[in-house]
């Protein structure tokens, strides 16, 4: 299972990539981790970061490519599984790593979207700064980190809605119920990242799943497909999530990805 997370600040992402490491039994590769883990050893990487992480800007691409190739190596020679924590962060970043990826023979399966609201995530952040002490989660630069995600992050969501490995997930509820979602919806994806053609991937919308049940249209109908597809265990319907349904249909994201960054390869 090859997984990467695209998630504002404070949504949680690093629970859920711990959870999704720990349940595929696959190595959580975190880029903020990674570096404040530098910051904290007074390296000399930790020394030229520390400002950008401070300031809650995003550190130059070079130095978290860099990392991320180190750990993509090690995650192959761990059996190629991973779940990417924080990169990509914006296009170029999105570009590269894929290119990463692919010569490493481990473009990613799924581009996990969590989806949560502002004034969610700075409650969070700043109910966590009490805890954590991290320097980044004052109210001044919380609003920067959200701020660069709506600028220069989030527009990646399109590109992998565009090449159809894209699930997103309503992340405003408790992260057990969220976790739960995000493994269901893995587990039931998992045979067809195993043995279906890369190219029949379709989106997968979970952000309204509460109200999913029972109600049509193209995304809530590939929904309740899902769930029905895991409660009764039935591959044949699991495979209804590659159905044929135009990613033009699904909300947002009107095509400029494509022309942008469209490489013709499935994956990261
Ligand atoms: P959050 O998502 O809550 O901001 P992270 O731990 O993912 O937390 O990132 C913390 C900080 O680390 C970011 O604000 C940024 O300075 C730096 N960082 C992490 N990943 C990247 C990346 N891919 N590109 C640039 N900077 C990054």
């Amino acid at each position: 299972m090859r997984v990467l997370m695209i998630a504002p600040p404070g949504a949680d992402k690093g629970t859920q990539g711990a959870l999704i490491a720990a349940h595929f039994g696959i190595p959580h590769i975190a880029t903020g981790e990674l570096l404040r883990d530098h910051v904290a050893r007074r390296t000399d990487l930790g020394l030229a970061v520390q400002e950008y992480l401070d300031r809650g800007e995003l550190v130059p691409d070079q130095v978290v490519l860099d990392i991320a190739r180190e750990a993509l190596v090690a995650a192959k020679a761990a059996g190629g599984g991973y779940v990417l924590d924080g990169i990509p962060r914006n296009m170029q970043q999105a570009r590269a790593a894929y290119l990463i990826a692919r010569e490493l023979g481990m473009t990613a399966d799924v581009a996990l979207h969590l989806d949560a609201g502002d004034a969610e995530v700075t409650r969070r952040l700043l109910a966590r700064a009490a805890l954590e002490h991290r320097t980044d989660d004052t109210e001044e630069v919380i609003a920067q980190r959200l701020a660069l995600y709506h600028q220069v992050t989030s527009p990646i969501i399109c590109w992998y809605r565009d090449r159809g490995i894209l699930v997103s997930v309503d992340a405003m509820r408790p992260a057990q119920q969220v976790g739960r979602e995000i493994l269901t919806a893995l587990k039931a994806m998992r045979p067809l990242l195993d043995h279906g053609p890369a190219q029949a991937r379709q989106p997968v919308d979970l952000t309204t799943l509460g109200e999913a049940f029972g109600v049509t249209g193209p995304v809530r109908t590939s929904l309740s497909r899902v769930h029905a597809a895991v409660e009764r265990d039935n591959l044949a319907d699991e495979a209804l999530l590659w159905a044929d349904t135009p990613y033009g249909q699904l909300p947002g994201c009107a095509g400029w990805s494509s022309s942008l960054l469209r490489t013709g390869r499935p994956g990261l």
